[in-house]
């Protein structure tokens, strides 16, 4: 039966298979397992404790599947953790690059009360600093900047890989969600150019990793980019 409290590990358990959902990556526990670089074992134990607690259910070919306990406390958890980097940038100015990890401490202990003077906090805007919607309901469309073709207009809509470390990379490449600009290169190197005529350079791994909104648009991926669950190593520069 369902317990009233998740616990710290098993919200951050539900945020990542949440994540997956959204990303449009398979919920397995191999997923869960490359997202959280955590052993298969260990998140064997806790998808266990998931489905005792009665917040997931495993399908036969073993995907995880939500309960709506598990999918209300896991929108809940993804939307505390976007609403307080939002407002850690805006309200507190800190770099949207370190927010990331401030916010992985701070959603699990937030009241009611403080989330709603929060949003009230942080005005009109209606994503993190890394575009990902406050209210996961709305969440645009997009396909990897890695698929766009060159001489497309592009406008950057998130940064779907949250980890610390390419969140710096990304930061010091100059590009932020809501750039928009047109595509001039893509092969090792992706540089975007926008109307002003600087250029935005990241690597093609990394493109992956960002979603835009393309005219023309490449199709949709029918299999989503395994960069957006790795690690600086697997990425490169
Ligand atoms: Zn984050
Ligand atoms: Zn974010």
């Amino acid at each position: 039966m369902s317990q009233e409290q998740a616990t710290v590990a098993e919200e951050e358990y539900l945020q990542i298979i949440f994540w997956l959902q959204e990303a449009g990556l398979p919920m397995t526990g191999a997923n869960v397992a490359r997202a959280m670089q955590v052993s298969a074992p260990t998140v064997h134990e806790m998808i266990g404790r998931l489905e005792a607690d009665g917040y997931i259910t495993r399908a036969a070919n073993k995907a995880i599947v939500f309960t709506d306990s598990g999918r209300e406390h896991a929108e809940n958890i993804v939307r505390r953790h976007r609403l307080i980097e939002r407002f850690l940038t805006d309200v507190f100015d800190i770099p949207w690059d370190q927010v990331h990890e401030e916010a992985e401490k701070l959603e699990h202990w937030m009241s009611p009360t403080v989330e709603e003077r929060m949003l009230k906090a942080i005005g009109d805007a209606d994503t993190c600093p890394h575009g990902h919607p406050i209210f996961t309901h709305k969440r645009l469309p997009g396909v990897p900047l890695a698929d766009v073709e060159v001489g497309a207009k592009v406008r950057v809509l998130r940064f779907e890989n949250e980890a610390e470390d390419l969140l710096h990379y990304l930061m010091d490449s100059g590009l932020t969600p809501g750039l928009e600009g047109t595509l001039a290169r893509s092969d090792d190197e992706v540089v975007v150019i926008e109307s002003g005529g600087r250029e935005y350079t990241v690597t093609h791994s990394v493109a992956q990793t960002v979603s835009v909104e393309a005219d023309p648009s490449p199709p949709p991926r029918a299999v989503l980019p395994e960069q957006l669950v790795l690690a600086k190593e697997h990425w490169g520069r």
